[in-house]
């Protein structure tokens, strides 16, 4: 699951460390590459889009950054998960047009088709990815004279697909432009005006956070943030507060699985302590489906044990990737539990929309960060407090769910 963060600095700042240090809040979520992009300020690039990317690690990155003096005011920055073409620098967002740049987040289900019609239009692909169509798109609507607003709009009309994009572009270099399609984006209210994955990558610099809703798009610059719902009207968007985690650290641990094993004790303390779980949840229950990917999954099958014994209630546990891609049918009955760590992972996500769009079986989400898109999404929200969990292996948060789950 890749990270986004987009930064609007105050003029004269330099905004790449804020960028770096937001995407190493973001390297949680999993990542094979990494890069950023700025409007540049430098005397050289002045007004010109520049990029600087590294596969591997965020550390691969940085050194980079040391030599290449990228400098602006206004930045992107991402961390990858590669869908659609191998995990190299030239597959790296930001992906670039001629005056655009931008970072994705999802898949663009259509990619083949656009690329096909934008190459015999003459627009050079350069990288494997789906996500390269966008910004040719947006070059394409530039080009034929549109602003880069209405270029989002009529390049946005044309995908299919899950989104959560930042752009930025050269003509409007005070200013971000993001868009969020089945994929999850907040918008970050503090010393600057940012736009992240999630509200942790922002907690640094941000007091309050916006999520946007699906098809919303945001314009943010050094005034503030302007949102537009799917049919682009002018909207408000609730701000709510970030709650501060604080700089995650090992604790003197030689790496974070072993202190994260090490935290399973205060996570469990923590999680009986501080749930109380109504058991009228359950009235005129008569099926459990629970939706889950990876780990989660696993703890969802411990679950269907223990539900099944105890409850004597039927219990399926599935794939969240899976699941929305065989129409399945969900009866009325149902309580559908999602289980989510970071509770954006786009595949639960989009699993817990499906059961909402398609019955009326209340849905509750087993989460353990706050505020988070499956929480946001769910009727009912049972938060593990197993407190960040920074390895990509998870030990503490399945501890936690598990903990919850009996
Ligand atoms: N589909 C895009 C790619 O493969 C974005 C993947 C991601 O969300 O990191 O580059």
């Amino acid at each position: 699951m890749c990270g986004i963060i987009g930064i609007v600095g105050k003029k004269g700042e330099n905004v790449i460390p804020k960028i770096v240090a937001g995407l190493e809040r973001l390297e949680y979520r999993g990542y094979d590459s990494a890069g950023v992009a700025v409007v540049s300020s430098d005397d050289k690039n002045q007004g010109k889009i520049c990029r600087v990317r590294a596969a591997g690690k965020l550390v691969n990155l940085k050194e980079k950054l040391q030599t290449a003096n990228l400098q602006g005011h206004v930045g992107i920055g991402h961390t990858r998960w590669a869908t659609h073409g191998k995990p190299t620098e030239a597959n790296a967002h930001p992906m670039m047009s001629k005056d655009v740049a931008l970072i994705h987040n999802g898949i663009i289900e259509n990619f083949k088709e656009l690329r096909f019609s934008l190459e015999s239009e003459g627009y050079v692909f350069e990288s494997e990815t789906d996500t390269e169509v966008i910004a040719h798109l947006l070059q394409r609507e530039l080009s034929k004279g549109f602003s880069p607003r209405e270029a989002i709009r009529n390049a946005t009309k044309q995908l299919e697909g899950s989104y959560a994009i930042a752009v930025i572009f050269s003509a409007l270099p005070n200013t971000i432009i993001a868009v969020r399609h089945n994929s999850s984006l907040a918008v970050g209210f503090g010393e600057n005006f940012c736009v992240g994955s999630d509200s942790g990558s922002l907690s640094s610099m941000c007091d309050e956070v916006a999520f946007l809703e699906d098809g919303d798009s945001v314009e943010i610059s050094e005034n503030g943030a302007i949102f537009f719902d799917k049919n682009f009207e002018r909207v408000e968007r609730q701000h709510v507060k970030i709650e501060k985690t604080g700089m995650v650290n090992k604790d003197g641990y030689p790496h974070y699985m072993l202190k994260e094993i090490m935290d399973q004790p205060t996570a469990i303390r923590n999680t009986i302590v501080r749930n109380v779980i109504d058991p009228s949840v359950l009235d005129g229950v008569s099926r459990i489906l629970i939706i889950a990917c990876g780990t989660s999954f696993y703890a969802g099958m411990v679950a269907k044990y223990w539900f099944e014994t105890f409850l004597k209630i039927p219990t399926d546990v599935e794939i969240a990737s899976e699941f929305r891609y065989r129409n399945p049918v969900i009866l009325n009955n149902t309580l559908m539990i999602s289980i989510s760590q970071s509770g954006e992972t786009i595949d639960t996500l989009s699993a817990i929309e499906y059961v909402r769009s398609n019955s009326s079986c209340k849905t509750m989400a087993i989460v353990n960060v706050k505020n988070s898109a499956t929480a946001r999404a769910s009727d009912i929200v049972l938060y593990t407090e197993a407190g960040v969990e920074m390895c990509v292996a998870s030990t503490k948060a399945f501890t936690a769910y598990c903990i919850l789950q009996k």
